[in-house]
């Protein structure tokens, strides 16, 4: 069955296998769940199960043959970058008057992006659903979306992928993961569950610019206090980068934590383990946690405008401070 492609959503598979069983398809549905596990091919399975001939997508009737032609009729994908207007829910409002088959399928994207009006529109169409309409709406940001939106949906909540999962998916989608376990590791663990966020960190920058933070963290705790100065002067001063560098000092020093209390926690960067557990040795526990929590107030800091010059020289300035003679 083609559902059971999904990996590590058992229980959704599950609750939507038994539904198309039973032939009992609610009108509404919300996919929701952290970006990357699977809402939205879920979505597309699911409808070509309820539009297969034989409920299954099999993939050889002209239902499935369609929909993988993207010619089907009956399912209809609203899909956009930018927001999701009032026209759009309107054209839906109009085409869902004429009955065209048994069902007609409406998979939503990022619901979250229909403005007040597009989602007060949609309200109205849920509210007294034209018979054979179903409609999968699927959002990473349920709490952006109208309460009364969500009680008009049957909730389907995808979960974080575990460790194992995530690592088999990677390799079965990048062919060079099977020859590079240890890279697949720390993509794995920093993806948190994610295997958009995994694929995004195989070939992105994220993994570099982990690299080049952790490097200069090594520094810090060798280099003399003149130095240290100067990395937070040559470093580089965009918001958001400097954002996602504190995010990464703050998986660096929970590692740390995590090897000073001998914690059986998994490490962010199991690739640093050993350069982690010197520096283990050389951070008392005080400064380590202490290093956490003014990172955990940093990073709302730089969000809210701090200068990230200032804060960068502050906080490698305290990391310095930490380090045992
Ligand atoms: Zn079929």
């Amino acid at each position: 069955m083609l559902l059971d492609k999904i990996v590590g959503q058992d229980v959704v598979i599950t609750s939507l296998k038994n539904s198309l069983r039973e032939n009992r398809i609610h009108h509404a549905y919300l996919f929701h769940g952290v970006r990357g596990v699977g809402k939205a091919t879920t979505a597309k399975y699911f409808a070509q199960c309820i539009l297969c001939d034989t409920q299954d997508g099999c993939g050889m009737c002209k239902n499935c043959i369609a929909i993988a032609n993207e010619g089907n009729p009956n399912l209809q994908i609203v899909e956009t970058t930018s927001s999701i207007g009032i026209n759009e829910i309107r054209e839906i409002k109009k085409k869902t008057a004429i009955k065209q088959g048994e069902h007609t399928i409406w998979i939503i994207l990022e619901a979250e992006r229909m403005t007040i009006q597009a989602a007060n529109s949609l309200l109205k169409i849920l509210e007294e659903p034209p018979e054979g309409n179903i409609f999968l709406l699927v959002t990473d940001s349920p709490n952006r979306l109208l309460p009364t939106i969500l009680s008009r949906c049957v909730s389907v909540p995808f979960k974080r992928l575990h460790e194992p999962e995530l690592l088999g998916l990677l390799k079965a989608i990048i062919p060079q993961a099977k020859d590079d376990n240890e890279k697949c590791m720390v993509v794995a663990r920093m993806a948190n569950g994610s295997i958009g966020d995994a694929i995004e960190l195989w070939d992105g920058p994220i993994l570099q610019r982990r690299n080049l933070v952790v490097e200069k963290l090594l520094e810090v705790s060798r280099a003399p206090f003149a130095r240290v100065l100067g990395f937070s002067i040559e470093w580089e001063e965009d918001r958001e980068t400097v954002i996602t560098d504190l995010a990464i000092m703050l998986k660096w020093f929970r590692d740390i934590l995590i090897l000073k209390t001998d914690s059986d926690l998994p490490l962010s960067n199991p690739d640093y383990e050993n350069e982690l557990r010197i520096l283990s040795e050389k951070y008392s526990l005080e400064s380590v946690i202490e290093l956490i929590e003014l990172l955990g107030e940093l990073i709302p800091a730089l969000r809210a405008n701090a200068r990230p010059r200032f804060i960068l020289g502050y906080l490698l300035l305290k990391m310095k401070k930490g380090v045992m003679p």
